[in-house]
């Protein structure tokens, strides 16, 4: 599939559309996902244009890799989550939604079930906070 400069990620990064921003650098942004999965599950991705893992550049996927080791360590310091699941999906049959490469970070809390991908809306206050926790961790 073609990169559409126009997908979602690539307006937030261009500040067209808004986000919870927890973490930026030259290279990469992190931003809370407005349909979580788990408490706290977070997105990272390159700023550079790549529909998934293979079609952007190795040099932008290790940046967006140290940038998700970075807030997931924030993350743990935060949330104390029982584990941290790392998960990137390429193409659709796959799970992916948004053509943009992104790595989702999603705290573990056991007992707690992942709810499904991408159905239930955050509660946006309570994602301002989050982000704003985890930014000051970073
Ligand atoms: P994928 O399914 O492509 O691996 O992941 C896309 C992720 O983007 C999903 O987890 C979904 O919840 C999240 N998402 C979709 N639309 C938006 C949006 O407008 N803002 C944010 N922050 N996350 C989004």
């Amino acid at each position: 599939m073609a990169y559409d400069p126009d997908n979602i990620f690539a307006k937030i990064i261009r500040g067209e559309l808004p986000s919870f921003k927890v973490y930026e650098d030259d290279h990469t942004f992190s931003f809370m996902d407005i349909f979580p999965q788990t408490r706290g599950h977070t997105l990272v991705i390159p700023k550079t244009a790549g529909e998934d893992l293979f079609g952007t550049e190795e040099k932008d996927v290790q940046a967006a890799i140290r940038t998700t080791r970075k807030v997931a360590a924030a993350i743990d310091k935060v949330l104390q989550p029982d584990g941290i699941r790392i998960a990137q999906f390429n193409r659709a049959p796959a799970g992916q939604t948004v053509y943009h490469l992104h790595f989702h970070i999603l705290p573990v809390f056991e007992g707690v079930d992942f709810r499904h991908h991408n159905t239930e809306q955050a509660d946006m206050d309570e994602l301002k906070e989050l982000a704003a926790k985890i930014a000051a961790e970073l």
